[in-house]
């Protein structure tokens, strides 16, 4: 993958924040690197212990690869991905419904920015190396169990003490403790109504010269059926294969990952592409994750100006939806925030010391900064993309 991806943005602020960034998933990272860049002192707060070797494929689209590339992340982070020429979406059992050869040249055309496929973990231990390669302090084993945003300055505590910042970053998923505590009640997330079953396979484990050429040449496929969709594309340069395979949700409430059996992910794909039945006789390991959403539906309308009828689009039906997701541009949409109103939630006597201290005058300065929201938010869209119908896996 071209390093020349790799072009950094480090325009750096005029005032030194104390930020705590909770969560070290994909949207901290993302908003810790804007940080630092921008030359603020950052600690992320991170329950788990480590970072753990977890998940599959995701797929970046070009607006959120384009902030990557202000991020300075190593070529290896580059050679990682998987970059598909083609995309094809193919009737189940495997004739073609629509074909786009030259994907890849297209999207960047489109959008001066590629379309990636990635394992996640790669994404995560690049953002974190460059983090830490920025001096962003990590808390690992440290969960916060409660914030306060009542003071002048906000607080987050875990078991060990608690910490007062200038600004916090709430970034910990999708069942956001910080988000419910901020407003003042429980705000869980909402089931799709789908499951995933993700697969990855090695190149090393296939044979057939024919699936080989899937898995080395990437391109990307989906397969759309009764009741179901399937998902496959290419990570690591093309080392690895990987298919989500999106089924209506029979795990039991409160259950969100679980082995799955391989005769029963087999039996709901009977009479699907051969390919993909080739595929999947490889299998010998399989999850099933529970797809849940956060606000999915209202964010996508407010997006789209008006209300849709009938089933949530697919950004490969919806022409709308494909331009303002692939072409979102998260620096442009924070300028014009900052210049339309940049502090809304200060008093007059605020907004006035904030004025007189100069601040205002150097907001552009920040804007690396918020773009690290902006990432957090591209990487909701990511996981969206897993989602009922927008969606990959
Ligand atoms: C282990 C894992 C594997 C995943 N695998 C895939 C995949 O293969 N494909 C896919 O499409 N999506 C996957 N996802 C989901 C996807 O990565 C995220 O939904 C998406 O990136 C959103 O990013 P996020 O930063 O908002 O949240 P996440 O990436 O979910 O990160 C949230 C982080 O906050 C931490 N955290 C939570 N609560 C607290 C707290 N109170 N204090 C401190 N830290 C806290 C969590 O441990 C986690 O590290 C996975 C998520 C996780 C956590």
């Amino acid at each position: 993958m071209a390093s020349s991806l790799a072009a950094t943005s480090n325009r750096q602020s005029y005032v030194q924040l104390d930020i705590v960034i909770v969560g070290a998933g994909l949207g901290g990272l993302a908003a810790a690197i804007s940080a630092a860049q921008s030359g603020h002192n950052v600690v992320v707060y991170e329950a788990a212990k480590e970072l753990a070797e977890v998940g599959a494929g995701l797929q970046l689209t070009p607006n959120c690869t384009k902030i990557l590339q202000q991020y300075g992340l190593s070529d290896a982070f580059w050679a990682s991905g998987a970059e598909p020429t083609s995309l094809s979406v193919h009737r189940y059992t495997g004739s073609i419904l629509a074909h786009d050869e030259a994907f890849s040249c297209n999207i960047r055309k489109r959008y001066d920015a590629p379309f990636l496929d990635m394992h996640r973990c790669d994404l995560q231990k690049a953002l974190y190396e460059r983090a830490k390669a920025l001096g962003v302090d990590f808390r690992f084993g440290s969960r916060i169990i409660d914030m306060e945003f009542e003071h002048a300055r906000p607080m987050v505590s875990t078991e060990q003490g608690c910490r007062y910042a200038d600004l916090v970053v709430a970034a910990d998923g999708l069942w956001s403790r910080c988000r419910s505590r901020f407003l003042g009640r429980n705000d869980p997330p909402k089931p799709t109504g789908d499951l995933a079953y993700r697969v990855v396979l090695d190149i090393e484990q296939i044979q057939d010269p024919e699936l080989r050429r899937w898995v080395s040449e990437p391109t990307c496929h989906f397969w759309i059926g009764p009741g179901a969709h399937a998902v496959g594309y290419s990570l690591r340069g093309g080392k690895m294969y990987n298919i989500v395979l999106l089924v209506p949700d029979d795990l039991p409430p409160g259950v969100s990952r679980q082995p799955g059996s391989i005769e029963e992910m087999k039996a709901l794909f009977k009479g699907w592409d051969p390919i993909l039945a080739r595929f999947l006789d490889l299998v010998d390991i399989v999850d099933k994750w529970k797809l849940m959403h956060q606000a999915r539906d209202a964010l996508f309308l407010s997006q789209l100006g008006n209300e849709l009828k009938g089933p949530f689009p697919s950004r490969w039906t919806c022409p709308q939806v494909q331009s303002w997701l692939y072409g979102y541009d998260a620096y442009e949409e924070v300028e014009n925030a900052v210049k339309a109103d940049p502090f809304p939630r200060l008093s007059n006597n605020q907004r006035d010391e904030v004025i007189e201290a100069g601040w205002l005058a150097r907001l552009s300065d920040w804007l690396p900064l918020l773009s690290g929201f902006a990432l957090a938010y591209a990487a909701l869209s990511i996981r969206r993309l897993h989602g009922k119908v927008m969606v990959q896996g």
